[in-house]
């Protein structure tokens, strides 16, 4: 009612407050708080299990001899070929994840059921819209 936010606490506190209130700006304080550095680990280690630890590796077991799968058995590898040359990552493309995620294969194509390729990415509005126009689409969605 006066632009303040009540935050009601699940456990009193001793001196039997309830709620306590925030301005606007006080309670983005407090959240923002909460807010962990871009990239920074949200998992940490200690004792035995450290990475450096000098017992970790009699502690932590081996990976399986298969470690480019998850435990649902999805590949957790992606393997591509630049230049003749295979470059192994734990990247997945988009078009795996989507694939996983909602069964869609956007890679096959709806005419042959071939496998299509990527030749482009394009990233100008201009661009976009003039091909669009093409394929008689509208630039915006309905
Ligand atoms: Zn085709």
């Amino acid at each position: 009612m006066d632009g303040r936010y009540a935050f009601e606490l699940k456990t009193p506190w001793p001196d039997g407050t309830r709620v306590i209130f925030f301005s606007g700006e006080e309670l983005v304080a407090r959240l923002s708080a909460l807010v962990p550095p871009p990239r920074m680990h949200l998992v940490h280690y200690f004792g035995v299990l450290a990475p450096n630890a000098r017992l970790r590796k009699q502690v932590v077991p081996e990976p399986p001899e298969d470690a480019d799968q998850d435990p649902c058995g999805h590949s957790v590898a992606y393997a591509e070929t630049r230049n003749g040359r295979t470059i192994r990552r734990r990247w997945v493309p988009w078009a795996q994840l989507l694939l996983r995620v909602f069964a869609v294969d956007v890679m096959a194509c709806p005419r042959c059921d071939s496998r299509m390729q990527r030749i482009a990415v394009i990233q100008q509005p201009r661009v976009i819209a003039a091909m669009l126009d093409c394929l008689s689409r509208k630039e915006q969605p309905p």
